[in-house]
């Protein structure tokens, strides 16, 4: 028996609709106020439109939060979810999507780097009749090569081994419609690849075009090592591929030396002891410790993964919601 949802998709054309924007804030003091006046402008003509923002401060340590409360003072459609301490991106997403009132949801990073007048279009698809509409970036000019490569090959994997292929190009900026989110909610794993989740409840998907721009201000809380754990969860939580490799490259190994050890019975009863073999001996040893280890690592992953999902800790812990009317 699986889940039931019970929203239906209902709006049709014409119609007054709630937007719930998510957005999730880390250190960035720099980029609020930009942010929020571009939002206004390009939201001022829309009048069908009633929007809310949720801010979800994520544990930042400048002045983020004392600024989004003096914003919410005049504006109140700003509310701001405030967690403990920095729970990433992921867990900042999560608690946003459960804090939402709209009919409409739609994760927005506060850099610009995902264009608010993108959502006009996003919400013409969803009135057609869709559920999901992906932003989709068109290039990646404005992304480092390093990002790019390993954004491709990380795909590339990804889709291979994984049994929901992520769409390409394709961020946390999309508009979901409420029963999206509710399906979302439903889905219990503590280690959140939002991606991944996106793409896991499925709903009828389309997806609009969007040049990715520069960030307008501040810095990317994105490093290189970052990433690469940011795609190691995303493998593990979707694929459990790298656990079975180790199976058939063993079986392979196991041949191949099996063959090996005919061979030298074969050659001593032949020819007689033939003591020298230091190198292949040497080379036999390392390879195959190398590769136990790689096998340990990879059961290190999931193992590691396995016990953190056990103790159900929640994602996130929020300190206090302020709701504008507070
Ligand atoms: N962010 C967050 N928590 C973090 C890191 C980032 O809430 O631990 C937010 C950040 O404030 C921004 C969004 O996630 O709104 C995207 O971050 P960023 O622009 O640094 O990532 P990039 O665009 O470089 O991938
Ligand atoms: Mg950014």
């Amino acid at each position: 028996m699986g889940n039931h949802l019970t929203y239906q998709h209902g709006t049709q054309l014409g119609e007054h609709l709630e937007l719930s924007l998510v957005i999730p804030v880390f250190n960035e003091a720099a980029t609020v106020d930009l942010f929020i006046a571009r939002i206004t402008d390009v939201f001022k003509a829309e009048a069908l439109v009633s929007l809310e923002m949720v801010f979800v401060n994520d544990g930042s340590t400048d002045t983020t939060l004392e600024l989004l409360l003096q914003r919410q003072s005049t504006d109140p459609r700003i509310r701001i979810v405030d967690l403990s301490r920095n729970f990433g991106k992921e867990a900042a997403l999560t608690a946003g999507l459960e804090a939402v009132t709209g009919q409409v949801v739609v994760p927005i990073d506060v850099d610009l780097q995902d264009p608010p007048e993108v959502i006009l279009e996003m919400i013409a698809r969803w009135r057609e009749g869709y559920e999901v509409v992906l932003g989709h970036r068109v290039s990646r000019r404005n992304d480092s090569w390093a990002k790019q490569t390993s954004a491709n090959w990380f795909y590339r994997l990804h889709n291979k081994i994984s049994d929901q292929p992520l769409p390409e190009n394709v961020g946390d900026f999309r508009l979901m419609d409420r029963c999206v989110v509710e399906a979302l909610q439903t889905l219990p794993e503590s280690r959140r690849f939002m991606k991944g989740l996106f793409a896991w409840v499925g709903f009828r998907t389309t997806h609009v075009d969007y040049e990715r721009p520069e960030r307008v201000a501040g810095e990317s809380k994105f490093n290189g090592w970052r990433l690469w754990n940011f795609a190691l969860e995303g493998i593990t939580s979707f694929s459990t591929d790298p656990l079975k490799v180790w199976t058939y490259l063993g079986v392979c190994v196991s041949l191949v030396s099996f063959s090996f050890a005919i061979f030298i019975v074969l050659r001593t009863l032949f020819t007689g002891v033939d003591v020298p073999g230091y190198a292949s001996l040497m080379v036999a040893v390392t390879f195959l410790g190398g590769l136990q280890l790689i096998g340990i690592g990879v059961l290190g992953e999931y193992l590691g993964r396995t016990y953190i999902e056990s103790k159900r800790r929640p994602v996130y812990l929020v300190r206090r919601v302020y709701d504008a009317k507070d």
